[in-house]
């Protein structure tokens, strides 16, 4: 079975992509690989990052890889939290905190308007290319929901009968996520290629 290596230390993301890619690849984790890649997100953008993380493992095992990373953007705080997304409210802060600096900043602001955006990194033989998936909604005025993780309490999708993504479960959540529209469209792209 071919591999894809895959730059996260995130083991509820390494799961869901195995699960989609199973019957065509396995999917090789930095934790399979006892690797701990240490690289600084030190791009301004989520698709710099995700090149970034794909670039470490490419060069250091010349094997298709990829690599993920993935933000909400609020447009009345002009795209913020956006690449900053894990570490809003500063560094080693927790959901909560990063939900509160966002319900703080977002008081009194009517438009309410926010995507969360991922992006997909993948390098192989061909090159670099880039997936995209992202789902609209709105920032809502208080936290809801205990599912997920994250900005999801406060985070009301468009299409989700006015649930937040914490009130949703997780088949319903994955089935509009921007997480799940990214991995589809490299899924595609694969299956296309045939690589
Ligand atoms: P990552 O690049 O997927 O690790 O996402 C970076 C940060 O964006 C996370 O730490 C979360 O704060 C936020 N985030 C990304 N995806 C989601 C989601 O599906 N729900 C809630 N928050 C998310």
């Amino acid at each position: 079975m071919k591999e894809l290596f895959f730059a996260s230390q995130n083991a509820n993301k390494i799961r869901e992509i195995s699960e989609i890619l199973k019957d065509k690849y396995k999917i090789v984790s930095l934790a399979d690989l006892n690797d701990d890649m240490i690289v600084e997100e030190t791009e301004s953008t989520l698709e710099g990052n995700a090149i970034i993380k794909a670039r470490y493992l490419f060069n250091k095992y010349g094997k298709p890889c990829f690599a993920d990373d993935s933000g909400l953007e609020i447009d009345a705080l002009n795209g913020a939290p956006g690449v900053y997304s894990a570490r809003y409210a500063g560094e080693n802060c927790d959901s909560l905190a990063n939900m509160n600096k966002v319900l703080d900043r977002m008081h009194a602001i009517s438009n309410r308007k926010a995507r969360f955006r991922t992006v997909i990194a993948y390098i192989c033989s061909r090159g670099e290319i880039l997936f995209e998936g992202t789902v609209s909604g709105v920032i809502t005025s208080e936290m809801r929901g205990t599912d997920g993780f994250g900005y999801d309490p406060i985070f009301q999708p468009d299409g989700g009968n006015g649930l937040t993504f914490a009130q949703m479960s997780s088949v319903q959540k994955n089935s509009m996520s921007h997480r799940a529209e990214a991995i589809k469209h490299f899924v595609n792209y694969l299956t296309r290629n045939d690589e």
